[in-house]
């Protein structure tokens, strides 16, 4: 079944204006799948006049309406379940069983989740001095501008999306030219669930052309990114032109820290899944093991044991695969650099380092790959390599662990893998990183905020904060005489 999708402006789907289309791959059987139109600079133009037209009735819409229409979305959502968790794996190459079960299963609950910020974006009275009564409201923007990345792209189009209309915007949505299908599935069901045109609009191209046009239009007012360093800076300096707010999800290089008092299977298993979870196309991915001296042998035997008896690599629709194909032959030339430059570096390649061959399929499976005693000022383990390929390190002191894993630009995410309650608290509050997971990894919900610190970006997405930042704070002073 091939997958085509126009762009949405105003609630109608349509061609590009130039009739360009991309054709999209399939990464696991390098076929294609589907085409996207994509859209022109005159698009962009389009969809963004439809958002702007769009946004004083759709602010003027109860909260509690707003909410009608979320709940519609979710019930839409988990109905296509099976639908878009086999467009996702077929487009982005995650295993479907991790589509199904986990993205599929959080997609709704967050479009519900932001539904029920109904009634809850509140002002505040303020006691000022004098015969005033001053108050606070919270208003929408206007046009509200989601650039997201390819990794978990059903995901990150409903998190720009389901805030952005739940404070009162309208959105042009701008998937990745590399998996773009089920957030277009989405904008098509947005359609289906009645939100009004014109309120969510999507346009599909390339991010030089469309998204550059998108980022820099007069009547853009907030620009939601989620992607690489890079493409946040250059974001960010065309959100300064207009002096318009950003948020920027990027990159990560995340420690995983293992002290000595953990069980070292149980601190393998959490690195295992930190690292190889989603093909290590995970922003939040701990691609930096950093393992207490005393056990550092045991960790590593047991996580050599764990890739060999826990990884099923294949065909990603098949319900035992656990590692699916990367993106594409670009991302995956710029895996093997970084692995081929590392294995000339003094690390030691303990396991993987190359692709894996697997009968009738693309030839962008990887291997797990774990190198040992990286030095932590390398480039193996300074750059986000955004895939499944691990850098291991030993410490001996706490403050050498907490120095080491504030050593990188990064600022994302940590683990600290102890027993020791003081010890957690303690390591956590010196760890420059956005989120923090005691004996745990990749916790993220709609309620709780998640954000990066340093160049990992600015800016907290869900719950609370992510209202916060889609919605302005006006101050109103009332004089009582
Ligand atoms: P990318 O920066 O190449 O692209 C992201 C999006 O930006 C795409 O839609 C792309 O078309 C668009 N784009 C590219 N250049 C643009 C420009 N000049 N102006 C406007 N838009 C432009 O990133 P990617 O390769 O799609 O995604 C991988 C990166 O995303 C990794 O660095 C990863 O860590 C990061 N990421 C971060 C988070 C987070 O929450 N912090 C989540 C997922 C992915």
């Amino acid at each position: 079944m091939a997958y085509d999708y126009g762009l949405v402006i105003g609630g109608q789907e349509r061609d590009a204006a130039d009739g360009g289309t991309i054709e999209v791959t399939g990464p696991a059987t390098g076929e294609v799948i589907g085409t996207i139109a994509s859209a022109t600079a005159a698009d962009v133009d389009a969809a963004v006049a439809a958002a702007k037209e769009a946004a004083p009735g759709w602010a003027a819409t109860t909260q509690f309406r707003r909410a009608g229409y979320l709940n519609a979305l979710a019930k839409a959502v988990a109905a296509h379940a099976d639908e878009l968790a086999t467009i996702e794996t077929r487009d982005m190459g995650k295993p479907y069983t991790i589509s199904r079960k986990v993205d599929l299963r959080t997609a709704p609950e967050a479009i519900e989740y932001f539904a029920g910020m109904a009634g809850k974006t509140e002002g505040r009275t303020v006691p000022v001095p004098g015969r005033f009564v001053n108050y606070t409201v919270r208003e929408p923007f206007g046009v509200v501008a989601g650039v997201i990345p390819w990794n978990y792209p059903l995901l990150q189009a409903i998190w720009k999306i389901a805030p952005a209309i739940m404070a009162g915007n309208t959105v042009v949505l701008k998937p990745a030219e590399r998996a773009p299908l089920s957030p277009m599935a989405l904008v098509r069901l947005c359609q289906e669930a009645g939100i009004p045109p014109g309120v969510v609009n999507a346009v599909p191209g390339y991010g030089k052309t469309t998204g550059t046009a998108l980022c820099a239009h007069p009547d853009v007012s907030f620009i939601a990114f989620t992607g690489s360093v890079e493409t946040g800076r250059a974001i960010q300096r065309a959100a300064a032109e207009r002096v318009i707010p950003v948020t920027l999800e990027l990159g990560g290089k995340s420690p995983n820290i293992v002290f000595d008092d953990v069980d070292p299977k149980a601190a393998a298993q959490l690195a295992y899944s930190a690292i190889f979870s989603n093909m290590g196309e995970v922003c939040t991915a701990g691609s930096r093991l950093l393992v207490h001296e005393s056990i550092h042998g045991q960790v590593v035997d047991a996580l050599l044991g764990l890739i060999e008896s826990q990884t099923v690599i294949g065909d990603p629709m098949d319900p035992s695969t656990t590692l699916g194909p990367l993106i594409d032959h670009e991302h995956l030339a710029r895996v093997q650099g970084y692995v081929d430059r590392a294995r000339n570096s003094g690390a030691k390649l303990l396991t993987g380092g190359g692709t894996r061959k697997i009968d009738g399929l693309s030839g962008l499976f990887f291997e797990p790959t774990v190198f040992d005693h990286v030095d932590n000022s390398s480039e193996l383990a300074q750059d986000e390599v955004f895939g499944p390929v691990l850098s291991v390190m030993s410490f001996a002191t706490e403050d050498e662990a907490i120095e080491l894993a504030n050593a990188v630009d990064y600022g994302l995410a940590a683990v600290v893998q102890t027993r020791d309650v003081g010890r957690a608290h303690r390591v956590a509050g010196r760890l420059q990183a956005g989120n923090v997971w005691i004996n745990s990894w990749g916790n993220v919900h709609s309620a709780s905020p998640y954000g990066g610190y340093k160049r990992s970006g600015h800016g907290r997405e869900m719950g609370f904060s992510i209202m916060d930042a889609f919605t302005q704070e006006k101050n109103v002073w009332v004089s009582t005489r």
